[in-house]
């Protein structure tokens, strides 16, 4: 009897020691780890964009993917690797979130943005604030610490405060060339546009990121200031899961950037995820699918960044460029504005 106690606790003992080994990823060294970035899509004309510009952006792309890649192979979470990478270009002034969001209508910010995480399909976003100085922090924010996923407006904003983010005032977010946008864009509205109005680059600019840690877990994070010239309230497709971020680890992370409405309406980060699982897709084709063959023919523009669990990336877009960065599993870094393919392999 005790010998066969102790035969049926070694079993036990064995049966949950497989189990385990089997539910908790062994975290190594070795595991791979990649990140990859966008800072928004459109039309961005490579004969008007100066050297310096051009350097300005890489740069920016480059510190951020760095500041991601860094908490990976720290050991970090895919989670926090996201939050690092897409809280530097909300502080950034060149891209669409945080400081340089577009303006509404009423020359206001309005700040969008969520987070996922792949392990369990937790999610955190807010939609509409305006006095939050980084909005994904908010977002990762909701998820962590609330019961809820989504919150807007002053109960985002209250929430902020109940958990000690100091306000800032909503101009804390302006810059000139936004100010001049939404101005282009009411003359236009107006039939009073110029030239210059009419040819001017029409871009997204949306921010953000998707990311394999050391245990295998994806992560995918957006935060936008939306659309120039926004109806006050309107809610685009980066804090709405599903639309502009999907992370779930059996198929992939994806953000995006372009026509939120289209992107709402498609579900666009969620659909590429269902074809890979559902459909045996890889990153590629699945994004081609989405961007190429349903987005495009109704009038859908954007582009999207796509990272599959082996750490495979597709950095689709259907418009003239967006700024896109990745560092692969191997660690090799690619940045890209233009045309042009930097799919990388996991
Ligand atoms: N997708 C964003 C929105 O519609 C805009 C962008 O990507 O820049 O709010």
């Amino acid at each position: 009897m005790r010998h066969s106690v102790s035969v049926t606790s070694l079993a036990l003992w064995l049966a949950v020691a497989f189990a385990w080994g089997w539910s908790t990823p062994v975290w190594s060294d070795d595991a791979p780890v990649a990140i990859a970035i966008h800072g928004g899509a459109g039309t961005i004309d490579i004969r008007k964009m100066t050297d310096t510009e051009r350097s300005a952006y890489e740069d920016a792309l480059t510190a951020a993917l760095r500041a991601g890649h860094e908490r990976l192979r720290a050991g970090g979470t895919s989670l926090d690797a996201v939050v690092a990478a897409v809280t530097l270009m909300e502080a950034s002034p060149l891209f669409n979130a945080g400081v340089g969001a577009v303006m509404t209508w009423d020359g206001r910010h309005e700040l969008d943005a969520s987070i996922m995480s792949g392990a369990d399909l937790n999610a955190g976003a807010v939609a509409g604030v305006s006095t939050v100085e980084s909005p994904i922090r908010l977002a990762r924010a909701v998820m962590d610490q609330s019961e809820h996923v989504m919150l807007t407006g002053a109960g985002a904003e209250a929430f902020a405060r109940s958990i000690g983010m100091v306000p800032v005032t909503n101009d804390t977010f302006t810059i000139p060339r936004r100010r001049e946008a939404l101005e282009r864009v009411k003359r236009e509205r107006n039939g009073q546009a110029t030239l210059t109005d009419l040819v001017a680059p029409h871009k997204w600019g949306t921010v953000g990121a998707v990311a394999l840690d050391r245990n295998g877990n994806l992560a995918a994070a957006t935060s936008t200031g939306g659309m120039t010239a926004k109806r006050w309230g309107r809610v685009g497709d980066s804090p709405v899961i599903g639309a502009g971020t999907y992370a779930d680890n059996r198929s992939c992370a994806v953000s995006a950037t372009g026509h939120g409405e289209y992107f709402i309406r498609y579900n666009v980060a969620a659909d590429i995820c269902a074809r890979m699982r559902y459909g045996n897709l890889d990153v590629r084709e699945a994004g081609r699918q989405v961007l190429f063959d349903e987005l495009l023919p109704n009038g859908g523009t954007g582009g999207v960044i796509i990272m599959d669990p082996a750490g495979n990336i597709a950095m689709p877009f259907n418009t003239q460029g967006m700024y896109r960065g990745s560092i692969d599993v191997h660690g090799k870094l690619t940045i890209g504005i233009h045309g042009g393919s930097e799919d990388a392999a996991g």
